[in-house]
């Protein structure tokens, strides 16, 4: 996830705002079906390893928080090469770099959330 200048989550390619326990997935290509479909790019994309998640996230590491994330039960899923795309995901858990502008209060109310040093980043998740 990246973190904007308001302090919020922010999802990759929409762009939506990530402020509340669960969040949903929606379709940029075809706005009129439910994501995710397979035939799609669709859904909220969940990786199992950290160096996955990682790949995916190297090039904004400064705006960077990991999220640890629960498929919502009954929730639609696709598999993927390295985990799958979930219609309906419930936060968890969250790491971001010291200094980052996360509003830790605020997340801080419906999920665990932790900082750690720079440096450290890539080993604390
Ligand atoms: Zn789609």
């Amino acid at each position: 996830m990246l973190v904007g200048d308001d302090g919020k989550l922010r999802a990759f390619t929409t762009d939506d705002v990530w402020d509340a326990p669960r969040q949903k997935a929606r379709c940029l290509v075809d706005p009129s079906h439910d994501a995710p479909v397979e035939s799609c790019t669709c859904g909220i994309y969940v990786y199992i390893t950290k160096m996955d998640a990682f790949r995916r996230a190297a090039f904004v590491q400064r705006r960077l928080a990991l999220v640890r994330v629960a498929a919502v039960p009954g929730t639609h899923v696709v598999l993927t090469e390295r985990g799958f795309r979930a219609a309906e995901v419930e936060i968890r858990h969250i790491v971001v770099p010291e200094r980052s502008p996360l509003d830790l209060v605020h997340y801080g109310q419906f999920a665990t959330v932790r900082t750690a040093p720079a440096h450290e980043f890539l080993l604390e998740v």
